[in-house]
């Protein structure tokens, strides 16, 4: 680019059901912003390609925040950050290939394309990291104990049912294993009921839509909740599991860098609670309205910039480290 070249760059999910746009998103505008900060946008031809219906999904169904005293929602949000920094778009698209240079996409409507590359950055499918079970007889039982991307099956409701029928009480609470009481699967080992996300499939039958990701804030809040659990259930000798954590009540807070620097750099910071929307507590907006916002800006950045010291701070467990929360 330096010499005067335009280069292409691909940024987003590289599988039909790849999630944690957020982390691409964070990826693609930290490339924006090294590249301005270069004066070098004349030459860089930045396109995101994602599964996602709109832009601002993130694979939990996309959201309504207040924003600046007025409601706006995750689309508009996304879609003026990219049109400010002039990266363009590829929406309703799975990946199905990437060679050298291109990748070949397959989109809701059916079409197959391909698309060229300089640089691309694409997420892969979310899976569990593929453990086998086995009982005291040896048989093989990992289709009993997990499901069949890999995450450990919970105090889920698994029962396959219709989009229209999905209800936050199919979230899990306490994160056991309905088969093995001394097994439990926090963070994000667990295996979610269903996407958050609509599913849709393409004309071929290709399902072409986000699976649910698994942030920061909720896998420490379950990691938590896991641990009191265990804990009283040793000292007590009694497997109550008081301590519940479900992500259709619990809220979580994300901050999205867009780039780098204790005077220029940028966040965007979002909270949504609760994660899975519940359309009949919140019947207006899916969640609720007070605590789902997100703002943008240098402070942003400060903040991100703290939360990266305490969480360090809290994971060496140095002096009072349990007062830093999740
Ligand atoms: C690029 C990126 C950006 C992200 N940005 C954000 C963000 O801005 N905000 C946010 O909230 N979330 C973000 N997330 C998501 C967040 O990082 C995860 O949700 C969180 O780390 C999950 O925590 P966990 O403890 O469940 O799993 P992990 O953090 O994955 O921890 C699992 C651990 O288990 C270890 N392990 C695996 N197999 C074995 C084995 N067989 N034996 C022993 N150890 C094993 C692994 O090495 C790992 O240390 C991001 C994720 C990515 C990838």
């Amino acid at each position: 680019m330096e010499k005067g070249k335009v280069q292409r760059f691909l940024i987003g999910v590289g599988h039909p059901m790849a999630t944690c746009q957020g982390a691409a998103f964070e990826y693609i505008l930290n490339v924006a912003y090294e590249i301005k900060k270069r004066k070098l946008e004349e030459y860089a031809d930045i396109t995101w390609i994602s599964n996602e219906w709109e832009l601002g999904d993130f694979g939990m169904a996309g959201a309504y925040i207040k924003r600046g005293g007025y409601i706006t929602s995750t689309k508009v949000f996304t879609e003026s950050f990219f049109v400010e920094r002039g990266i363009k778009w590829i929406k309703r698209a799975g990946v199905k290939k990437v060679e050298p240079g291109k990748v070949s996409y397959e989109t809701l409507d059916g079409e197959m394309k391909e698309k060229e590359f300089d640089f691309a950055m694409l997420i892969p499918g979310f899976a569990g990291p593929g453990m086998k079970a086995f009982d005291k007889n040896d048989e093989d039982i990992t289709s009993k104990v997990f499901a069949p991307n890999g995450f450990m099956k919970v105090d889920a409701d698994y029962t396959p049912k219709p989009y229209e029928e999905w209800k936050v009480e199919d979230w899990p609470q306490t994160y056991q294993s309905p088969d093995h009481e001394n097994m439990f699967a926090a963070g994000i080992a667990f295996a979610p009921p269903h996407s958050i996300s609509k599913p849709r499939k393409s004309k071929n039958g290709t399902p072409i839509f986000p699976a649910p990701p698994r942030t920061g804030m909720p896998s420490g809040v379950i990691g938590k909740i896991v641990a009191e659990n265990i804990a009283e259930w040793v000292k007590s000798g009694k497997p109550e599991l008081k301590h519940k954590a479900s992500m259709g009540k619990m809220g979580a807070a994300c901050v999205v860098s867009a780039g780098y620097g204790m005077t220029k750099g940028a966040a965007a910071t979002m909270t949504v609670q609760p994660i899975i929307p519940d359309w009949e507590k919140y019947p207006e907006y899916g969640r609720n309205i007070k605590n789902t916002m997100g703002e943008a800006g240098l402070a942003g950045h400060w903040l991100k910039w703290f939360m990266h010291y305490m969480f360090l701070h809290k994971a060496k467990g140095y002096p009072f480290w349990y007062l830093l929360p999740e």
